[in-house]
């Protein structure tokens, strides 16, 4: 039996995992998945993460979850039965377990906040006997016949995984900020201080980033008193996606996205997910006249008294300078994090499959049907970079069980094989 290794327990590790848990009750083969995570499972859910409070809310609804869209084409005969078990690990079947369906329907279906979304994942690993191994990842290398990982234990002792396949997930480090400046925080910082209440006093502060990121720490700062909340990005105003059924759509189905051209491709990405509010975050900024937004890439930072001066650029103006007493680096992860990972061989093969210098582009365009990148020997998926090649929802929460459908499938050489003999799962610490 293969062995998938997926760096991060979030939720595109859960979603892999309890689907070849469930292929593997019903007989079908799956390889053998072990996740490597650095806290916990859930992790970057939690204040320890470093990218929430924990107290906020998902912007999509939870039912969009671990086994979405339930509609798996994994094996003929059998895709019925895949997916009546993988309800058993969804986000219902988590709230019937905890005895609050009844009372989550009566609320009218609210989103979770963060931290309540970590614990449906990790009931999902308990439930799954997820394989787990708890450490940083801290080298990934070219072998023979796979990869090998290295993670760290938080003693620091190492241990080495021998991957046939190997799948990234998450946005990296949160600690990166704009400028190592005691008015200028990361996103980490960000969330650190205000889980201890102890945001500086400040009457300017400037959000830079239009995302995710940047939308639950300005849901966070119009609870304290700033005079005036600015929010920086490069488009021409702050959108909101729609969440109509048809922009929905285009993320839970991936089936339409390949018929689009690149223009057409880019074009729903920008207006539906890159830079975009959800309609929750825009709702709560509405009503708060201290919000405003400001266009402009941030291309310069100095000094001015007590805070810091921000240069915006604009192609068509002249570079404006605007003063604040503090700025929160919430432009988001960075894709390539883990190419620091790759030891030189590893990242020599990964240049020769792409045709050249690691580009955010260049992989992007290289994710295969199966969210790998094509012509490497050993498979890499990669989730997170796939969404102009294979559809908008890969990245996030909008298609888990798609995402988990392609990925096993290709590792898996006749779908629908009985597997000789299976090893049994075991739940690791932490989850
Ligand atoms: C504040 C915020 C809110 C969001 N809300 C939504 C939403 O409502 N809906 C939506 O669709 N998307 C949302 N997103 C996007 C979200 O990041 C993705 O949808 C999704 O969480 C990504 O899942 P994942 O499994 O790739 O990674 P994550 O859930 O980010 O998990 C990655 C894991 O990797 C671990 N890790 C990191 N480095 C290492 C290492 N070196 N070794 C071992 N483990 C490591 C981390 O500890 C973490 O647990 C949000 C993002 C942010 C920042």
């Amino acid at each position: 039996m293969e062995t998938l290794v997926v760096v991060g327990a979030g939720p595109k590790a859960l979603a892999v995992a309890a689907k070849a848990h469930v292929l593997r009750a019903l007989g079908l083969s799956a390889p053998r998945v072990v996740v490597v995570e650095a806290q916990a499972v859930g992790g970057n859910w939690l204040p320890s993460g470093g990218w929430t409070d924990g107290q906020h809310r998902l912007g999509t609804s939870p039912e969009k979850d671990i086994g979405f869209p339930y509609r798996s084409t994994w094996a003929r005969g059998h895709n019925r039965a895949i997916n009546q078990a993988m309800t058993a690990y969804s986000w219902t079947s988590f709230l019937v377990e905890h005895g609050t369906y009844a009372e989550w329907i009566d609320r009218g279906r609210p989103s979770p906040q963060h931290h309540v979304w970590a614990k449906y994942l990790q009931w999902v690993a308990r439930e799954i006997d997820l394989e787990l191994v708890l450490g940083t990842v801290s080298a990934i290398a070219a072998a023979a016949d796979g990869w090998l990982v290295t993670a760290v234990d938080a003693d620091g002792v190492p241990t080495q995984i021998d991957a046939d396949a190997l799948m990234m997930t998450g946005p990296g480090r949160s600690a990166k900020a704009l400028a190592k400046h005691p008015k200028v925080l990361s996103i980490a910082e960000f969330w650190d201080l205000a889980g201890k209440r102890r945001l500086p006093v400040s009457s300017r502060v400037a959000v830079i980033g239009g995302g995710e990121t940047a939308g639950s720490a300005l849901d966070e700062l119009v609870r304290h008193g700033m005079l005036s909340i600015s929010v920086i990005s490069p488009m021409a105003t702050l959108y909101t996606r729609g969440e109509s059924y048809f922009e929905n759509s285009l993320f839970s189905d991936a089936v339409k996205w390949t018929a689009l051209s690149m223009a057409e491709r880019r074009d729903v990405i920008r207006r539906t997910d890159r830079g975009v509010f959800s309609v929750r975050v825009q709702e709560s900024l509405l009503g708060d006249n201290r919000v405003h937004h400001m266009q402009g890439r941030v291309v310069r930072l100095v000094d001015q008294g007590e805070g810091v001066a921000l240069t915006l650029r604009n192609e068509l103006r002249p570079d404006q300078v605007h003063a604040f007493d503090l700025v929160i680096d919430a432009t988001g992860g960075q894709p390539l994090w883990f190419l620091d990972l790759f030891d030189a061989n590893a990242s020599d093969l990964l240049e020769l499959a792409v045709g050249g210098e690691l580009t955010t582009a260049r992989i992007e365009a290289s994710i295969d049907y199966d969210l790998a990148v094509s012509g490497l020997d050993t498979k890499l998926f990669l989730p997170n970079l796939a969404a102009l090649a294979q559809g908008p929802g890969f990245p996030n929460l909008s298609c888990l069980g798609e995402l988990s459908d392609r990925v096993l499938r290709s590792m898996t050489a006749t779908p629908g094989r009985r597997p000789s003999e299976v090893a049994p799962a075991r739940m690791a610490p932490g989850g």
